[in-house]
């Protein structure tokens, strides 16, 4: 069988670039959304390809994250509300609720940001960003094989740690790898990786390694060692690459912040605080606290699921 072609879709949003993507089997499917403004973008790039908003019939989303969901509820709707909008369980309660972005933002890094004005930024953004609250049509969490007509089977892997609910959309026979921001390379905009459960993360890395993609999909440009950015459509051995990158990254920092944290937070005035000394210790001069945060983020995840084993 001639392999599915896939077409990225760039959907520009502030400083980030995000990517969507058109899979485009006989019943087109779509993964992740981009934002409410970039999403409006989104009918104009199908007609460029010949293909219809409306023949859309699969919406995949790679995890929660505002800038991938934030255009579900406006495609969806654009479709006639005829496609599948699929999401993991896990993930799930931020395709339904503005506020969980909220809550997310708090729980993950609101002892960190000291903005007092920072979770109705979120509130504020989260309006603005996310084109509607809605139920996913179709809650998987992993294991799942969907058909997309035409022979075309894209199955579905979880791989946790970005995020508790990111899963992984496999075109089967031809190992094209879609994983949103399952791997964070040596981070994109901000300049650090983010993930909220290293552990999660690391395994989730090593799933997608052992995987072999032949191409791999990532929702951004994330950046190389080197810092020069990956490309949009990565092959095997720039998948391979950005895979074990992300993985020596994940690491360096591992290394560092747990023999810190064993010691005790120190609350200092740096804008770091209370992760200062490991900032300084990993050479990261990035702004900590502009959003989506990844530093604090990953932070908090060595501080709340690292255990001292780990250490040795
Ligand atoms: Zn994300």
């Amino acid at each position: 069988m001639t392999p599915v072609p896939i077409h990225p879709i760039a959907a520009p949003w502030g400083r980030f670039h995000l990517y969507s993507f058109l899979i485009d089997a006989s019943e087109l499917a779509l993964v992740d959304t981009g934002v409410t403004a970039s999403a409006a973008g989104v009918p104009a790039e199908l007609e460029k390809l010949g293909r219809r908003i409306e023949d859309v019939r699969w919406i995949l989303l790679t995890h929660g994250h505002i800038d991938h969901v934030g255009g579900a509820a406006a495609l969806w709707e654009a479709t006639g509300r005829r496609a599948q909008v699929v999401i993991s369980a896990a993930d799930a309660p931020f395709l339904r609720s503005r506020q969980a972005h909220v809550d997310e933002f708090q729980s993950l890094r609101g002892d960190y940001i000291t903005d007092p004005d920072a979770a109705a930024k979120k509130a504020a953004e989260a309006d603005a960003a996310i084109s509607g609250e809605f139920e996913p049509t179709l809650v998987v969490h992993g294991g799942e094989v969907l058909e997309l007509g035409g022979g075309v089977r894209v199955r579905v892997d979880a791989i946790p740690g970005h995020t508790a609910g990111a899963v992984a959309y496999i075109v089967e026979g031809q190992n094209d790898v879609f994983v949103g921001d399952a791997a964070q390379c040596y981070g994109a905009a901000s300049g650090f990786p983010g993930y909220e459960d290293p552990a999660a993360y690391r395994a989730s890395l090593e799933h997608l390694l052992a995987l072999e993609p032949r191409h791999l999909y990532l929702g951004h440009p994330y950046r190389r060692a080197d810092g020069t950015p990956f490309p949009v459509e990565l092959d095997a051995a720039d998948a391979r690459e950005a895979l074990q990158g992300s993985l020596d990254n994940e690491a360096r920092i591992r290394a560092v912040a747990l023999p810190y944290l064993a010691r005790g937070l120190q609350h200092t005035a740096s804008v770091y605080s209370p992760f200062a000394a490991i900032a300084d210790a990993l050479g990261y001069t990035g702004d900590p606290t502009l959003e989506p945060a990844p530093f604090f983020t990953t932070m908090h995840g060595y501080l709340t699921t690292a255990h001292p084993q780990e250490q040795q």
